[in-house]
């Protein structure tokens, strides 16, 4: 069916899908590679899910220019199952340091606090989560460092990495931003997040782990919640979410078409920028988030009253910019660009901004 208009959707998760790969699911599903049968009728060993599933791995660790050293899981229940499992599996000495820079930066800790002592390293709590904190130079022994990539609620982005000595690992909860930009992959030991934002469906999430994390563990963990049950069976432990995992591997082929995660990021910037530039060159629209801690992805903004805060929400609706709202821990607005928006929803975004504010401010 025809568009009547264009519509852009600024969700923040579950958010946008390429085009392309909504199309391609629709030309596949009802025959998957000729069989005559959907991707999700088929068994999660089948010679063919096997394929895309091999498919998918390679294009993440290329994607992200990682080697062999690392493994590729697709593991149960999105990011937040993760913030305990990261927690189960690599506080062997029950000492880890985490950085709090949010709402999910605060689930993350108060998970882990159940397995060992946590130490809240850096926080940005008493500026209201508005920057990232400068990361101090750990002395002590901790098990591994945690941040959160990108705050996908306040709008905040790490834009460098922390420097970290004496090996230390450093894990990062990557949900809103993975594949958005060129990032060192490298410097982690452990990439997570989940899919619903950049990669797929939500439900299922991502874990990229460099081998020499998984070691064997004092204590026993379900097997669900066990990376090392993750790599033995290569993320088919138990029947996993097949259509999730289609999903994903379908939009890693898209990215790689697309020119990869460069291309991306250049147009992540461009879209940003223009946002950015909108609301820093009026006094009608604020962004209280620090130049420099901006995040690319999710742009948080307000405007001078909540009356016009829901008014500019429904007039933006009826214009096919959907899902503006903020989230409810922050109110005001937020447009979440990631990977699928192009950048003329932006550009539409700003053009409706201008107008806006010429009839209200
Ligand atoms: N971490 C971040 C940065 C997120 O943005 C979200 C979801 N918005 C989560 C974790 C939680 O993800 P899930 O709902 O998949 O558990």
């Amino acid at each position: 069916m025809p568009k009547s208009k264009e519509i852009y959707n600024f969700s923040a998760g579950p958010a946008a899908l390429p085009d392309a790969v909504k199309q391609r699911i629709q030309a596949e599903w009802l025959d998957y590679q000729g069989l005559g049968v959907s991707v999700v009728e088929i068994g999660h060993r089948s010679v063919q899910f096997e394929e895309l599933y091999q498919q998918a791995v390679q294009s993440f660790l290329e994607l992200l220019e990682l080697n062999a050293d690392y493994e590729v899981l697709f593991v149960h229940g999105g990011a937040s199952m993760q913030f305990a499992m990261v927690a189960l599996n690599f506080m062997h000495s029950q000492k880890a340091a985490y950085v709090n820079t949010g709402m999910w930066a605060t689930n993350a800790i108060q998970e882990a606090r159940h397995y060992g002592q946590i130490e809240v390293v850096a926080s940005s709590e008493e500026q209201n989560f508005n920057q990232i904190p400068n990361i101090p130079k750990l002395n002590q022994h901790f098990d591994y460092l945690h941040i959160t990539l990108n705050n996908t609620i306040y709008g905040t982005e790490f834009h460098q990495l922390p420097e970290v000595q004496n090996n230390l690992p450093l894990i990062a909860d990557a949900s809103s931003n993975i594949l958005s930009r060129r990032l060192e992959a490298q410097r982690f030991s452990m990439l997570y997040g989940g899919m619903q934002k950049n990669l797929g469906v939500a439900g299922i999430g991502f874990a990229i782990i460099h081998k020499s994390l998984l070691r064997p563990t004092k204590t026993h963990i379900p097997a669900l919640l066990d990376y090392k049950s993750y790599v033995k069976y290569e993320s088919r432990c138990n029947t996993p979410n097949t259509f999730g995992i289609y999903v994903t591997a379908l939009v890693l082929d898209w990215i790689r078409q697309t020119g990869g995660v460069k291309k991306l990021e250049q147009q992540n910037i461009q879209k940003s920028e223009l946002v950015y530039a909108q609301i820093d060159s009026s006094d009608f629209y604020t962004c209280f988030v620090k130049i420099g801690s901006r995040s690319r992805v999710n742009v948080v903004f307000s405007l001078p009253s909540l009356e016009l805060e829901n008014q500019f929400i429904q007039q933006a609706t009826e214009q096919g910019l959907l899902f503006l709202k903020g989230h409810r821990a922050r109110g005001g607005l937020r447009a979440s660009m990631y990977n699928a928006m192009p950048i003329s929803g932006a550009k539409k975004l700003t053009k409706f901004m201008q107008a806006f504010e010429q009839q209200y401010g």
